[in-house]
C-alpha cells in the first residue's frame, strides 16, 4: 500500500467509523449471532493473494458489525462503560501511525515524557498528593499507563511481594520461608482480578485457594469492614504469617461500594512485634470506574485517605472519554515496582538508562508486565486538551445527574427497590419480593425482567448478586445493574430505558409469581 492509497482508504475508514457511531442508536445493542457463526463465515485458509479493499471494508458491514455488542450505543448500561471519544480515536490512530515502542526512554523520549506529564496532570485532577507524581521533590513517585486495572493490581502485588521479601530478608528470613508465609487481603466484593493476580503471582494455586489470600467481609453497604481486616491481620501476624498486600476498592464492580481507605490505611502501617517486624503492608487502591468522578472536587471524598496508599489506579477507558484501553496507575514507591520488574539484558543497555547522559530517566518497561508498550499517552493527552478539565468535569456531573434521576424513578415505583447505596453512577435495583415469595423466585422474576429488557435490543443492562441479609441469613440476591457513563447517553435515553423496564415489569410473565 502506498501513502496515497493509505490516505484514500484512511479517509474512507474514518468515514466508516463516523457513520457507524452516527447511526449506532439504530442498531440492536446485543448481537444476535449464534456461537460459531462468525467463525464459519470466514474461509478456512488465509487468502493466498491480496484482496480488494472494497471487499475487506464490505466485510466490516457484512461480518463484523452484526457480531458486535454496541458498547458505544447510548442505550448501553451494562457492565461499566468502555466510553470512547473522537479525540481518543484520533490519538490512537496517531499512536499506531507513529508505530513507536516506548519500552525505554531512549526508544522514544516523547512517548515517555508526555506520559509522565499527562499522568501528573491526571493525578492532580483527581486530587492525588504530590508524592504520587513525578513533580514531587523527592522523586519517589509517579504515574504509568497500564492496559487495564487488572494489570495495575498485578504490578502492585508483585511490588508488594518484592518489598516485603526484601524487608524480611534484612532481618535474616530466607525468601523461601517468607514467601510461604505471605498474606494478601481484599474484600469479598473486590474484583476477580485481585484473585487472578494472586494466581499469576503464584500466591493462589487456583481461584478458590485461600492459603495466602483473605477475602474480608463487607458491611451493609458492601464496603470492606476495616475492623474485620484489622483483626484478620493481627490474627495472621500472631500465627506467623506476613501480611504483604491489601487491595481496597473505590467503586466495587457489583455496586460501586467505597472501601474506607482512611480507616484501612492506618492498618497497613503499624509498628509491632510480629515476624515481619511490624506491619508495612502495600495498600493498593483499585478505583477502576469511580476514580474518574474524583476530577470533580465534590466527589474527591471517595479517595479520602489516599495518602496512606502505596498505589492507586483507575480506568479513563471506563468513564473519562479515553477509548479502551488505558488504565492510569500511580505509586508513591516507584523503587519497589522497579525492583520487582526490572531486568536489563545486554540488548536493552543504553546510555540514558545507565545515567551516562547525566540525568535519571524513566524506563516504563520497568513499571509493567510486558517489555514493549504503545504510545497510549497520546490519546489521553488529546482527550484532556480537547475537552479541558472543566469539560471533563461537566461530563461526569451530567452522568451523576442522570444517575440521580434514574435512582429517583426507581424509588418512586413501589414495585421496585434499590439494593445498594449509589456513590457514583451505578444503580443497583430489582423487583421487590412479593409477599411470602421465596428468594429464589424473586431472583427468577428479576432474571426474566433483565432478559426481556435486553432482548428489546434498545437497552442493555447487566446483573450481579449482592449479599442481602434476610431473616434466614444472607441471600445472594439477583441484582439488576444500570451503569450510566456512556459518552452518547443523554437524559432521554435514561428515561426511555426506565419506561422500557416499567413496561416489561407490567408483563404478567415477569411481575407475577411463577406457579
Ligand atoms: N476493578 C474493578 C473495580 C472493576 O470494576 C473492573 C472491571 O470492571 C476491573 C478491576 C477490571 O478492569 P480491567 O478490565 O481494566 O482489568
Amino acid at each position: 500500500m502506498d501513502p496515497e492509497q493509505f490516505r484514500r482508504l484512511g479517509h474512507q475508514l474514518i468515514d466508516w467509523i463516523a457513520s457507524y457511531l452516527g447511526c449506532i442508536e439504530e442498531l440492536p445493542i446485543r448481537s444476535s449471532v449464534q456461537p460459531g457463526q462468525i467463525f464459519a463465515a470466514l474461509p478456512d485458509e488465509a487468502p493466498e493473494r491480496g484482496e480488494p479493499w472494497e471487499v475487506i471494508i464490505g466485510d466490516l458491514d457484512r461480518i463484523v458489525t452484526p457480531g458486535l455488542t454496541h458498547w458505544q450505543s447510548p442505550g448501553f448500561f451494562a457492565y461499566f462503560p468502555a466510553n470512547g471519544s473522537f479525540p481518543a480515536i484520533l490519538g490512537d490512530l496517531v499512536s499506531t501511525g507513529l508505530g513507536v515502542n516506548g519500552m525505554l526512554w531512549a526508544t522514544s523520549p516523547a512517548a515517555t515524557e508526555i506520559e509522565m506529564r499527562v499522568l501528573d496532570w491526571l493525578g492532580r485532577m483527581i486530587g492525588l498528593p504530590d508524592d504520587f507524581l513525578f513533580r514531587s521533590a523527592d522523586r519517589t513517585g509517579g504515574g504509568v499507563i497500564q492496559g487495564t486495572a487488572s494489570e495495575a493490581t498485578l504490578v502492585a502485588m508483585v511490588a508488594a511481594r518484592t518489598r516485603t521479601l526484601r524487608s524480611v530478608a534484612a532481618r535474616g528470613v530466607s525468601a523461601a520461608d517468607a514467601a510461604s508465609r505471605l498474606m494478601l487481603y481484599t474484600s469479598t466484593q473486590a474484583h476477580s482480578s485481585v484473585i487472578k493476580a494472586a494466581m499469576i503471582a503464584g500466591l493462589a494455586a487456583h481461584a478458590e485457594d485461600r492459603t495466602h489470600l483473605r477475602l474480608i467481609d463487607v458491611d451493609r453497604g458492601f464496603a470492606l469492614d476495616p475492623d474485620r481486616l484489622g483483626h484478620q491481620i493481627a490474627h495472621d501476624e500472631a500465627a506467623g504469617m506476613i501480611p504483604c498486600f491489601v487491595c481496597a476498592t473505590v467503586g466495587t464492580t457489583s455496586s460501586t461500594a467505597i472501601d474506607p481507605i482512611d480507616r484501612i490505611g492506618p492498618l497497613c502501617n503499624r509498628p509491632g512485634s510480629a515476624p515481619s517486624g511490624g506491619t508495612r503492608v502495600w495498600l493498593h487502591v483499585d478505583a477502576a470506574m469511580a476514580g474518574a468522578a474524583c476530577i470533580c472536587p465534590e466527589f474527591r471524598h471517595l479517595l479520602q485517605g489516599i495518602e496512606h496508599a502505596d498505589s492507586v489506579s483507575f480506568n479513563p477507558h471506563k468513564w473519562l472519554l479515553t477509548s479502551f484501553d488505558l488504565a492510569a496507575m500511580w505509586t508513591r514507591d516507584r523503587r519497589a515496582i522497579i525492583d520487582a520488574l526490572s531486568i536489563t539484558p545486554e540488548y536493552l543497555r543504553n546510555a540514558a538508562t545507565s545515567g551516562a547522559l547525566g540525568a535519571e530517566v524513566v524506563d516504563y518497561r520497568d513499571w509493567q508486565i510486558p517489555l514493549g508498550r504503545r504510545f497510549r499517552a497520546l490519546k489521553l493527552w488529546f482527550v484532556i486538551r480537547h475537552y479541558g478539565v472543566e469539560g471533563l468535569r461537566a461530563y461526569i456531573r451530567e452522568h451523576m445527574r442522570l444517575a440521580a434521576l434514574f435512582e429517583a424513578l426507581v424509588r418512586a415505583d413501589r414495585r421496585f427497590e434499590l439494593l445498594a447505596p449509589r456513590p457514583v453512577s451505578l444503580i443497583c435495583f430489582r423487583l421487590r419480593p412479593l409477599e411470602g415469595e421465596d428468594p429464589a423466585a424473586t431472583d427468577a422474576r428479576n432474571a426474566r425482567l433483565l432478559e426481556a429488557v435486553n432482548a428489546s435490543g434498545r437497552v442493555l443492562l447487566s446483573h450481579t448478586v449482592l449479599p442481602i441479609r434476610t431473616i434466614d441469613g444472607v441471600h445472594q440476591a439477583f441484582t439488576v445493574r444500570m451503569a450510566i457513563g456512556g459518552s452518547r447517553t443523554q437524559q432521554h435515553h435514561v428515561l426511555a430505558a426506565w419506561k422500557l423496564i416499567q413496561s416489561v415489569a407490567d408483563d404478567p410473565a415477569v411481575c407475577l409469581r411463577s406457579t
